[in-house]
């Protein structure tokens, strides 16, 4: 078993367009845009990164925007809700203010005895706010005091069709904590405040489609490059096929296909979103890779939308 892992350090999601994401991230939820970069992988996309202050790994809610894309449909084999932790008593608040900003879906319940939140994203993302005790330091902007804001992920739900997938959750150092109802609960012990993940196991679901809505993939964190080679090694002496360590500006990733159909990544807490742009500023100006800089005329004139803020 791992003892490497700390939680959750970003989702990666896709999105139908740059401004109408930025706009919910930054304006509805008052999360700080950390970076404005580019798919590595497929330049001509943004790779647009929401947080904390500094981006800090367990907050770090991270869209591709492909312009006009087609929804994804809900379904088995993916991450169904991505949850964020506010402080208790906050969800009056957020329930007016998601209101108020014509959300769609807003609906409360509770899962574990956890006061929850449910709501859409722009397109038709499954989120969630849930109430905890949390003593990670907000990003304070547009109206939301530190009384209400965002203290980072909570947890992210996997719809599968079997609990069998449980097994990578636990062989990384996650503990099995609860259940209640097709809900399984796996725990990080001493994790980053982010170290929940919820198993929703339904047999019959048909397999979910991947496009805008949908989360592409979920990375974990690691402190460092050092804790990444041992995980990697790991998870190939166990069967496991892993990418190669990918150099991606703010962290190193490593991938890997979960058998329930989600892919898994993990990445290095090191050395961060201030590398490259100072603190103050994190977020503003649009930062390529030294591989893609000799295009960055043509990304801005042709490919990538401005975006307002
Ligand atoms: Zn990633």
């Amino acid at each position: 078993m791992l003892t490497q892992i700390n939680g959750l350090h970003h989702v990666t999601s896709l999105a139908s367009g740059a401004q109408s994401n930025n706009d919910f991230f930054t304006k509805t939820l008052g999360l700080r845009r950390v970076k404005k970069t580019v798919n590595f992988d497929a330049p001509e996309v943004y790779h647009l990164y929401y947080g904390d202050e500094m981006g800090t790994p367990g907050s770090v809610m991270t869209y591709f925007p492909f312009p006009g894309a087609k929804r994804g449909r809900p379904g088995a084999g993916e991450v169904s809700v991505t949850t964020f932790a506010v402080p208790k008593g906050s969800l009056p608040f957020w329930a007016d203010r998601l209101a108020t900003f014509d959300v769609k879906n807003i609906a409360p319940h509770t899962r574990f005895g956890e006061n929850r939140l449910h709501f859409d994203g722009p397109d038709g993302d499954g989120f969630a706010l849930v109430e905890t005790e949390d003593d990670r330091a907000p990003w304070e902007g547009q109206g939301i005091s530190a009384d209400h804001a965002i203290r980072g992920f909570h947890s992210a739900d996997m719809r599968l069709r079997d609990a069998g997938a449980s097994a990578e959750l636990l062989f990384m150092g996650y503990e099995q904590a609860d259940t209640e109802g097709d809900v399984t609960r796996f725990h990080m012990p001493g994790g980053n405040g982010a170290d929940v993940i919820d198993i929703e196991t339904l047999p019959g679901a048909a397999a979910a489609q991947q496009g805008a809505g949908s989360v592409h993939h979920l990375a974990f964190s690691v402190t460092d490059r050092a804790a990444q080679v041992e995980v990697r090694k790991a998870l190939l002496d166990t069967g496991w096929q892993v990418t190669p360590v990918i150099d991606r500006d703010y962290f190193w990733a490593i991938y890997f296909r979960t058998p329930g159909g989600v892919l898994f990544e993990v990445a290095t807490n090191e050395p961060g979103f201030d590398r490259d742009e100072d603190s103050a500023h994190l977020g503003q100006a649009l930062k390529l890779p030294s591989q893609h800089e000799h295009l960055r005329e043509k990304l801005e004139q042709r490919y990538l939308e401005p975006i307002r803020d």
